[in-house]
């Protein structure tokens, strides 16, 4: 993987925004810019990107024992124990007008760097760098793809299993196992909310046994390389009553109308607006809790969030989430969520299981 066409439009960026600086601590922008999987730590890790010419990648000298110097899209400035990281910094930065700092930048560094640079003045980087990840590359959409066929390989073993008498718990394992068998590096989250408990949309997974009649919110995903597959399909075990289908169908017409919403230049905030509509119109309207979705990539939450009064225009490459849900406390909620790519000409749903409700009869 070469980073360095992502560094580029970074500077490119910077320039447009007249920064001559970026500064970027250990975070999802610093794994999307150089493939460093830093953690925060005592010891400060940070990408310093001048607006022209090579980056700099600050490593503690421990840490880069383990590095590929050769893979780095840049030059490798180690520090070892009993030097001021900062000192380094400082040296470096001296002279620049505008500096871009990440919002993971923790004050312990910022504050001393503030004193000493006081020439300089801290911008967020966030400007540049999200228009930047909001727009995946190829490798990021092969990857989030093959994470969503993966996922949806999971649903069709799920609900192929039979649900009925085990716990949520044991339901979510079954889950954590079947996203690594196909293909996952890890799992990443597993919701199950059963009955009652579905009408929770983070429930914590507990030990109540799913019965016979009951709707089922199965939520999870995992990781492949970082990126993540995300899924919600809610199911019946054994005929779920009148109530619980048309709630179903109300969902999976607002989820189908949001889908075909996504269009390049339609804004997030007008996705919302129609799944709510629609659920609205079908009278569920007290029963919508949440936004209808989130942009997926580096981080499993982040940019574009589709959620009301969002005037984001859709763009080519941007992928999300697009999962309206209704909650009916004490009863029973429903949730469908495919992730969705929005193409030059439209959208293409990464997730392909179905979305008609299944119903487990065993
Ligand atoms: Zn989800
Ligand atoms: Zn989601």
């Amino acid at each position: 993987m070469d980073y360095r066409p992502r560094l580029a439009r970074a500077q490119e960026g910077m320039r447009a925004r007249g920064l001559d600086a970026l500064l970027v601590a250990p975070s999802a922008d610093l794994t999307y810019l150089t493939g460093l999987h830093a953690k925060p730590g005592d010891r400060l890790t940070a990408l310093l990107l001048p607006s022209g010419g090579e980056a700099v990648l600050l490593v503690p000298t421990l840490e880069a024992a383990g590095l590929d110097a050769a893979t780095l899209p840049g030059e490798l400035l180690q520090w070892p124990d009993g030097t001021n990281p900062l000192d380094l910094l400082v040296a470096r930065l001296d002279g620049a007008g505008v500096v871009g700092v990440s919002e993971s930048l923790w004050a312990r560094d910022l504050l001393p760097l503030l004193a000493r640079l006081p020439n300089a003045r801290m911008v967020s980087a966030a400007p540049v760098l999200q228009p930047l990840r909001v727009i995946k590359d190829e490798t990021e959409i092969d990857l989030l793809r093959r994470a969503a066929h993966a996922a949806d390989r999971v649903f069709d073993r799920i609900s192929a299993i039979g649900l009925e008498g085990r716990s949520e718990r044991e339901v979510a394992g079954l889950l954590e196992a079947l996203l690594v068998e196909e293909g996952h590096d890890a799992p990443a989250f597993t919701i199950v909310g059963s009955g009652p408990n579905g009408a929770s949309p983070h429930h914590e997974t507990g030990d109540r046994r799913i019965a016979r009649g009951d709707l089922v919110v199965l939520d999870y995903g995992g990781s492949i390389a970082g990126y993540s597959s995300d899924i919600t399909r809610t199911v019946a075990v054994g005929e779920p009553g009148p109530e619980a289908r048309a709630a179903y169908e109300a969902v999976r017409v607002a989820q189908e109308a949001g889908v075909y919403a996504v269009w390049p230049g339609a804004l997030a905030g007008a996705v919302d607006t129609i799944t709510r509509d629609a659920l609205d119109e079908a009278g569920y309207g007290a029963y919508v809790v949440h936004r209808t979705g989130h942009g997926l990539g580096q981080e499993l939450h982040e940019p574009p969030y589709l959620v009301a009064d969002d005037d984001t225009p859709l763009e080519p490459g941007m992928v999300f989430s697009v999962e309206p849900g209704v909650y009916l406390p004490g009863r029973f909620g429903v949730r469908i969520e495919d992730i969705v790519l929005v193409t030059p000409d439209g959208v293409e749903r990464l997730n392909r299981a179905p979305r008609e409700l299944v119903v487990s009869d065993e």
